[in-house]
């Protein structure tokens, strides 16, 4: 891991990104803002899965006419996502949000991005300004194919010199207005793209980075390549808040995204941290479905307890020792581990039952603590 770079700090309500600031995670909600019972539901639901901000979309006045009631009942602050629209921008800033999301390239007029900078300044709003792959390649190109061969043939120089540009271009407005609350990011949806990209920007500019990989599709393949692009770029120092985004509920993207902060070493766990043999031809139990289940209850419990679920002899006892609570399978039964020390033998019916009490009693002692 390579130390943190250096950044400026920008603060969105109460939350500072960048500079010294521990990496934040966003989501963006998936209801019509309008609906401001659900809206704010899922701004709790996310805000209670560790998520710092919540970004929401605001394509319509109706939507921005919701965000007062919205911003009162919201325990996070509340980024607007704006498009195309530089009116909502202003009425988002008017009703009070944390943050703006803007692409220049899609707004009009360069007096219409002057006037939302003017009133970002007013309020001390930062900015986000992002470039997405999407909205600024040409794709003169119709054989798609082709296109993406040669553009893997040139290391994707081309697309990330196109994006730099993009982004100097928009920033010169930014530095016209003498505005520097600004965050950068660059997305794709190919993971290569956005480690090359970020890159080349946290060379460039000294505004702090919101990681993503865009469009990355459902859960079980926008994970990986969420995850291949953004820990590269963690481990590389680089990244002061982060989305990882799905086809899929919201609160899938936060748990993912702080995985893989704590996998890193970049946020403190605050939940059990579950590790599990791989399986193989020892096992004499079912252990797969042990390892669901214990899973499952241990979402009750809200402490950072190692927790090790063993399916032999062979590595089982050196990770069990190592754990706070652990199971260590046999034939049909399992010795189970407190604080490294075996406590007693259980049979397969009774283990998640005996190793959940343990981690029950275990997350109560660290809590008097
Ligand atoms: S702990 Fe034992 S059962 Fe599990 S994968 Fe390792 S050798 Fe196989």
């Amino acid at each position: 891991m390579k130390p943190r770079r250096s950044t400026r700090q920008v603060m969105v309500g109460g939350v500072p990104i960048g500079g010294d600031a521990p990496i934040t995670i966003q989501s963006m909600t998936n209801t019509h803002t309008y609906e401001v019972d659900r809206t704010v539901a899922q701004i709790r639901a996310l805000a209670d899965g560790g998520c710092d901000l919540v970004r929401i979309s605001v394509p319509t006045r109706r939507d921005t006419a919701a965000l007062p009631e919205i911003l009162r009942q919201a325990s996070v602050p509340i980024v607007a996502d704006v498009h195309f629209h530089y009116e909502r921008a202003l009425e988002a800033v008017e009703a009070g949000v944390h943050k703006i999301r803007l692409n220049p390239g899609n707004i009009a007029d360069r007096k219409q991005v002057d006037r939302v900078i003017a009133a970002c300044r007013e309020r001390n709003v930062p900015i986000r300004v992002g470039v997405n792959e999407g909205s600024i390649v040409e794709r003169k190109d119709k054989n798609v194919r082709a296109y993406e061969k040669a553009l893997l043939a040139e290391g994707h120089n081309r697309l990330v010199d196109l994006m730099l540009r993009k982004l100097e271009e928009y920033l010169r407005i930014f530095d016209a207005n003498d505005f520097h609350d600004v965050v950068l990011a660059a997305k794709s949806p190919d993971a290569r793209l956005v480690i090359a990209a970020y890159r080349a920007i946290a060379e460039r500019f000294d505004y702090p980075l919101h990681l993503g990989v865009t469009h990355a599709g459902p859960v079980e393949t926008g994970r990986i390549r969420s995850v291949a692009a953004l820990a590269a770029l963690l481990a590389d120092g680089i990244g002061d808040t982060l989305r990882i985004s799905y086809a899929a509920d919201p609160l899938e993207e936060v748990a993912d995204a702080k995985e893989l902060l704590c996998s890193l070493g970049l946020r403190d766990r605050e939940e059990p941290e579950l590790i599990a043999c791989p399986t193989c031809g020892r096992l004499e139990i079912d252990l797969v479905k042990l390892v669901a289940g214990v899973r499952e209850k241990l979402a009750s419990i809200k402490a950072p307890i190692k927790v090790a679920v063993m399916g032999c002899v062979v590595n089982g006892p050196g990770e069990a020792e190592g754990a706070d609570v652990a199971v260590c399978a046999g034939k049909g039964c399992g010795v189970i581990y407190v604080r490294g020390e075996q406590t007693r033998t259980v049979p397969e019916a009774e283990m998640l039952d005996t190793l959940y009490e343990e981690c029950v009693k275990f997350a109560a002692e660290i809590k008097r603590h």
